[in-house]
């Protein structure tokens, strides 16, 4: 009998659950935040728990963690796990530490459907949604691993960015029910704002739904003009320019949220010029937001290539006088294939080689 993840748990699960095999409402309560706040990864551990339990839980349920079969090390100190799950399905996730702070950069699906153009994922075809258990799965994989990371300044997650492979609202019912576990301050207790998701634009109720969660938007832009767009992004034949923004605004009344990301990705000779920066600035005027310029990152394959450091700073300086707030953003973990966009889910297997 295949044994059922509790990963993607909550209270209501478990205790139906429960139930099902003859126990109570209040054995749900305690095992819960040994899931969530302990995260354990047997029910041996559940230490308060009677014995009897703890025996009779791993027949019908699982902790498990999924395979790690490949784990590399950036030499910027970034990590980057390509997870199989037991269907054989794999999918990659990030870890991103730094002085401040250490960010995971979470997958929602295997593959992705929305075929953009400079996108390494995108060229897989779709395969299937994540559920909740095995979105969370990747956070319980992380919090697994920090005991190992020595060199970290902090040993703990604090920021949780949905960039990885697959569009996240997409698969809104499981990344909802995933969000609901993060932020819970009785379970995992990440900050509203200490939380990312990243639309390629979809425009739909979902993302209008995902404001009750008053976590940060991102909205992978990329330019301002509608016929590039559309050329880059097939999702722009759908939800447009304009369309994404009204989104947009709504979003930041709902949420109430201090400002929306735009990701706007340098890619040489196609949306880097003055012009392009110009059209830009005046697209995003009176917007309560950020941009985020990213260097295209080369995959093998693809036929663009990254703007220039010159025209990267040329383009910044032009939003900076226009009064768009604009960072140029650091890429990670490049040299691993971990940065965005560069997540395919599938490599050979490398034995781990953490310092
Ligand atoms: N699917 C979501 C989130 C994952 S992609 C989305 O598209 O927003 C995370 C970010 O990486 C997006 O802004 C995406 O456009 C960007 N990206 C994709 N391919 C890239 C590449 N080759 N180099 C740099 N950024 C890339
Ligand atoms: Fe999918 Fe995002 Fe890549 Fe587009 S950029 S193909 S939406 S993962």
């Amino acid at each position: 009998m295949k044994k059922e993840s509790l990963l993607g748990a909550d209270s209501a699960d478990l205790e139906r659950k429960f139930a099902q095999i003859g126990l109570t409402k209040l054995d749900a309560k305690r095992v819960l935040p040994w899931i969530h706040v302990k995260c354990v990864s047997s029910f041996d551990l559940m230490t308060d728990m009677p014995h009897k339990i703890r025996l009779l839980l791993p027949e019908y349920f699982s902790l498990e963690r999924p395979l790690c079969r490949n784990l590399q090390k950036s030499s910027d100190g970034t990590l980057k796990a390509l997870l199989e799950f037991p269907d054989g399905h794999q999918i990659e996730t990030v870890f991103i530490p730094d002085e401040k702070r250490n960010t995971v950069c979470l997958s929602t699906q295997v593959g992705c459907a929305m075929g953009c153009k400079f996108c390494n994922t995108g060229r897989q075809s779709f395969v299937r949604n994540l559920s909740c258990a095995e979105i969370m799965a990747q956070v319980f994989f992380w919090k697994d691993m920090l005991p190992m990371l020595k060199e970290l300044s902090h040993p703990h997650l604090s920021n949780l960015v949905f960039m990885g492979m697959g569009e996240p609202l997409l698969n809104a019912e499981n990344l909802f029910q995933a969000l609901e576990l993060l932020l819970d301050t009785k379970k995992h207790n990440f900050s509203r704002n200490k939380i990312t998701v990243s639309t390629s634009g979809i425009a739909t109720n979902d993302l209008q739904q995902m404001a009750k969660f008053g976590i940060k938007l991102a909205i992978s832009l990329h330019t301002a003009n509608d016929a590039k767009r559309s050329e880059l992004m097939p999702i722009n034949g759908k939800y447009n320019i304009d369309a994404l923004l009204n989104a947009a605004q709504e979003y930041l009344k709902r949420s109430n949220t201090e400002h929306v990301t735009f990701e706007y990705l340098l890619l040489a000779g196609i949306n880097d010029s003055d012009a392009d920066a110009r059209q830009l600035a005046k697209l995003l005027s009176g917007i309560r937001c950020k941009v985020n310029l990213i260097i295209f990152n080369s995959w093998s394959g693809s036929t663009f290539s990254g703007s220039s450091r010159m025209r990267a700073d040329a383009f910044l300086s032009l939003l900076l006088a226009k009064g768009i707030r604009t960072v140029i953003r650091k890429s990670r973990g490049s040299d691993i294939s971990a940065a965005c966009g560069q997540l395919k889910g599938a490599g050979e297997f490398i034995a781990p080689r953490i310092s």
